[in-house]
């Protein structure tokens, strides 16, 4: 595949620029995923970019756990971020956890109150919102503003050493009350919470807040070029305010882009906890969910991903990119990879009443025509074999050339078939065909006699697999602006999933797949690309995710 990671873009020209001047003599990049939750496609862009960019200029990429926030983080999330991570195709150069650091942070905060920069705060949280003012006013200074660098010191070890309660205390930083930057308006720089934290257990019960630890974490790791998403970019200035003041040796430089959106679906890891937890999807790696593990689960390859996220760029935009570009990257992946058999998911029997009873043969078949090298197949052919209920209708349209009382159909890598008569339920539901066949018709015979205008799909009725086939569609309807609808007062996004984005269907597949393993692809004759679902497929029954159909009408914009 064409590797676009290489063509230019602006962080890549920054990144030039500072090794070229000087002012870097490498790159040193990291991705800091908070462990709240599961990986989705969005941090696949981040860590493309992180990994691909460093990889470049052979610097390195830290994979550093942004875990600061005791409440929410689990070590389950940080096993499931490794493993996506290297999935993806990605190897980290450090691993390191944000928790690691939180002496050293302690010491810089120290730093920041000695040089009258710091100073611990009596108000409380809704207190310190009435003084910060507003955009178009300016905030108040806090009472404890003045206290002095020695009070400071006292108090804000006693904060470390347990003598307050949650939110009775909080350290902020000193800067400037009426800034045009709300952001720097005495920002909080450590709270207190007596949480027990995954990694440092009871050690702290004070915190430092993100705009503290994120900068100073780049800096302790030596990162030269941070990149974050745009949401960031108001956050910059005090980000540089926090690696000048604690004389951190190594500064970093933040750079924004534009986050990843796609259409029809969710992407916060708070949205995907909630769809999660209320049971709305089969956890974090439901083939719906835009999770690196949905993604995997579904069907999608590292290769297909990687090549998306190269296509969709790097800009400051954040617009939604439609999932169906997705889509096509994964047909274009397994196009030569995928063995292409036949499946049937909405079985109708029929019974070919001229081939002898209790005979069968086997026909051969490419398993790839377009990638001979695959070799052939064995498909077995008898006198029962199962078809598409659509390929069958009683009083068929003009232009429908599949069965019909009469009509004769070409069977893919078999015989002519012709329909000769049918058989109904109580309720009035054809249950069961009677068709005879032409063997002279026989594929690969060089038959010229005649011709058929419909070509239908089938698998033999005694010697076939059971199994299951899951069809999905978005998991939310349509929604042109998540974020729009998020302040919208009555909807949220809940309202908006699709009370039909799965469908479960009992069919069979040709009995050459019987050792099918868990995440084999297929291409399903007529249907589409299918994963072999890991968690419920069975040694009696494997479970079939649809990836994607055959076609798109998704066009590239030029
Ligand atoms: P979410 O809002 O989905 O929880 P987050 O930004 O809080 O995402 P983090 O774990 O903090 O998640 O993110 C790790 C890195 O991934 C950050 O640098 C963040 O900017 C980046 N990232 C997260 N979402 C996206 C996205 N949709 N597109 C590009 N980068 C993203
Ligand atoms: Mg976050």
């Amino acid at each position: 595949m064409e590797n676009k990671e290489t063509s230019s873009n602006f962080i890549k020209t920054i990144m030039q620029e500072d090794l070229l001047s000087g002012k870097r003599d490498e790159i040193i990049t990291r991705f800091p995923p908070e462990p709240n939750g599961y990986l989705h496609i969005g941090h696949a862009k981040s860590i493309a970019l992180n990994f691909g960019l460093a990889d470049e200029f052979k610097g390195k990429t830290n994979l550093r756990f942004d875990d600061t926030n005791p409440l929410k983080e689990d070590q389950e999330y940080v096993d499931a971020i490794k493993e996506d991570v290297k999935w993806l195709g990605f190897d980290w150069d450090g691993l390191h956890f944000a928790s690691d650091y939180f002496e050293e942070m302690y010491e810089r905060a120290i730093v920041l109150i000695k040089k009258g920069l710091a100073y611990v705060e009596d108000l409380s949280i809704d207190e310190i919102r009435e003084y910060r003012g507003t955009l178009t006013e300016p905030g108040k200074e806090s009472p404890s503003r003045s206290r002095s660098v020695e009070e400071n010191l006292a108090l804000f070890e006693q904060m470390k050493e347990g003598k307050f309660e949650n939110g009775e205390k909080v350290l902020r930083a000193k800067i400037d009350m009426s800034s045009g930057n709300m952001n720097m308006r005495d920002p909080v720089l450590y709270r207190i919470s007596h949480t027990t934290h995954h990694n440092t257990g009871d050690t702290w019960c004070i915190y430092p807040m993100y705009a503290f630890a994120h900068p100073l974490e780049d800096a302790i790791e030596g990162v030269t070029h941070s990149i974050c998403t745009t949401e960031f970019e108001e956050q910059r200035p005090l980000y540089n305010w926090v690696v000048e003041n604690t004389d951190m040796p190594v500064q970093p430089q933040q750079i924004e882009f534009g986050r990843l959106n796609l259409t029809n679906t969710v992407m916060s890891k708070r949205k995907l906890k909630q769809l999660v937890d209320e049971n709305v999807v089969d956890g974090w790696d439901d083939p719906r969910l835009p999770t690196i593990s949905g993604l995997r689960r579904r069907g999608f390859t590292p290769e297909a991903i990687r090549e998306f996220i190269y296509e969709t760029g790097v800009s400051k935009g954040n617009g939604a990119v439609d999932v169906q570009m997705l889509e096509h990257y994964i047909r274009e992946d397994l196009k030569l990879k995928a063995p292409r058999t036949m499946s049937v998911i909405r079985p109708l029997k029929v019974v070919i009443t001229n081939y002898p009873e209790g005979e069968s043969e086997m026909l051969e078949a490419e398993i790839n025509p377009e990638n001979p090298e695959m070799g052939t197949r064995q498909i077995p052919f008898s006198r029962e074999i199962y078809i598409e209920q659509e390929d069958f209708m009683e009083d068929p349209p003009k232009k429908y050339h599949r069965l019909y009382p009469g009509n004769e159909v070409r069977l893919k890598h078999a015989y002519f078939i012709k329909c000769e008569d049918f058989v109904k339920d109580e309720e009035g539901n054809v249950v069961e065909l009677h068709c005879t066949y032409d063997p002279e018709t026989k594929s690969g015979s060089g038959f010229t006699g005649r011709k058929v205008k419909g070509t239908i799909h089938w698998v033999d009725a005694n010697d076939s697999k059971p199994a299951e086939f899951r069809l999905y569609d978005s998991l939310i309807l349509d929604m042109e602006d998540e974020e729009e609808l998020e302040g919208a007062e009555e909807k949220t996004f809940m309202d908006l999933v699709n009370p039909n984005s799965l469908e479960v269907l009992q069919g069979f597949v040709e009995s050459n797949m019987n050792d099918v393993k868990a995440q084999d692809k297929f291409q399903f004759f007529r249907h589409g690309y299918f994963n072999v679902d890991p968690k419920h497929t069975t040694e009696e029954k494997p479970v079939f995710n649809r990836i994607v159909s055959l076609k798109s009408s998704f066009k590239f914009k030029k």
